[in-house]
């Protein structure tokens, strides 16, 4: 059988705050048949628009965790598609769901769009690793990671028979579990918030984010040869080579910094 490919594209790539040319992070994974939006921020109608993607062609979503950078657009998805006869899987912790489902009431009270048989949620666990298949040859699996007090976020593993896997983990600081989920994996989507180059004397662990150095650490740790640099804080968003290099370390790692609309191939190795 001929090995998959897969194409990342990265609909946007930056922060919270999102004033620059980064808009808010947001990754559509396309394969042969199959299509998955990871992250839902306000602009996300927007986004797909870019790319030409109707609104309606999306099927799986998985959201990391509640804040508002991640999930404020997910009620205008779930509205223009309010006449999709396929189902929108929406993945995410339990109470991230429980965030989605009221800012679809906030949103449009009385309507109850997000209530359509089109919409089926499947609540991860915010405690323990999980695991689920999307589709046939496609599995999910997930972990729990650090971010602020309070805030369950998950990091998401995507495996597709004959072809490429990789992690995606944002909105947290290098850690273990990340580097245990992602071990082996052909490409690491990692938040890079902060840089220790850029903002040298910051305390950015108070953040609850990692800088560009933390990144390639975790991606080494997780035997990752390449690693995608996501979540860019506005300021150092403009420097993309140094945040390459800051996260490369003098090692092999390959280093991307995707701009809006990138689309990159992953192949396995
Ligand atoms: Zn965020």
């Amino acid at each position: 059988m001929e090995a998959i490919v897969v194409d990342i594209i990265f609909l946007g790539t930056g922060d919270a705050f999102s004033y620059g040319r980064r808009t808010h992070l947001s990754l559509l994974i396309k394969a042969p048949g199959f299509s998955m939006l990871v992250e839902a921020g306000p602009a996300i109608v927007q986004q797909l628009a870019r790319i030409e993607l109707p609104v309606a062609e999306i099927e799986h979503i998985f959201v990391s965790h509640p804040h508002g950078d991640h999930t404020l657009g997910f009620p205008m998805l779930v509205l223009n598609r309010y006449m999709a006869t396929s189902p929108l899987r929406v993945y995410a912790g339990g109470s991230t769901l429980d965030t989605l489902e009221t800012l679809c009431m906030a949103s449009f009270p009385g309507v109850g769009f997000h209530r359509l048989e089109n919409v089926q949620w499947q609540a991860l666990s915010e405690r323990d690793r999980d695991e689920r298949e999307l589709a046939p040859g496609i599995a999910l699996r997930t972990t729990v990671v650090p971010h602020a007090p309070g805030v369950p976020t998950l990091a998401a593993r995507w495996d597709f028979a004959d072809g490429p896997s990789f992690a995606f983990a944002t909105d947290t600081v290098s850690c273990a579990a990340t580097a245990e989920l992602a071990r082996g994996c052909d490409l690491l989507i990692h938040d890079a918030a902060f840089s220790t180059v850029l903002q040298p004397g910051r305390d950015h662990s108070k953040y609850f984010h990692s800088t560009a150095r933390q990144a390639g650490e975790v991606a080494r740790r997780a035997g990752c040869l390449r690693l995608a640099l996501v979540h860019l804080g506005q300021e150092i968003g403009e420097h993309p080579d140094t945040l390459a290099e800051e996260a490369r370390a003098n090692t092999s790692l390959e280093v991307i910094v995707p701009e809006d609309g990138d689309r990159l191939p992953i192949r396995s190795h």
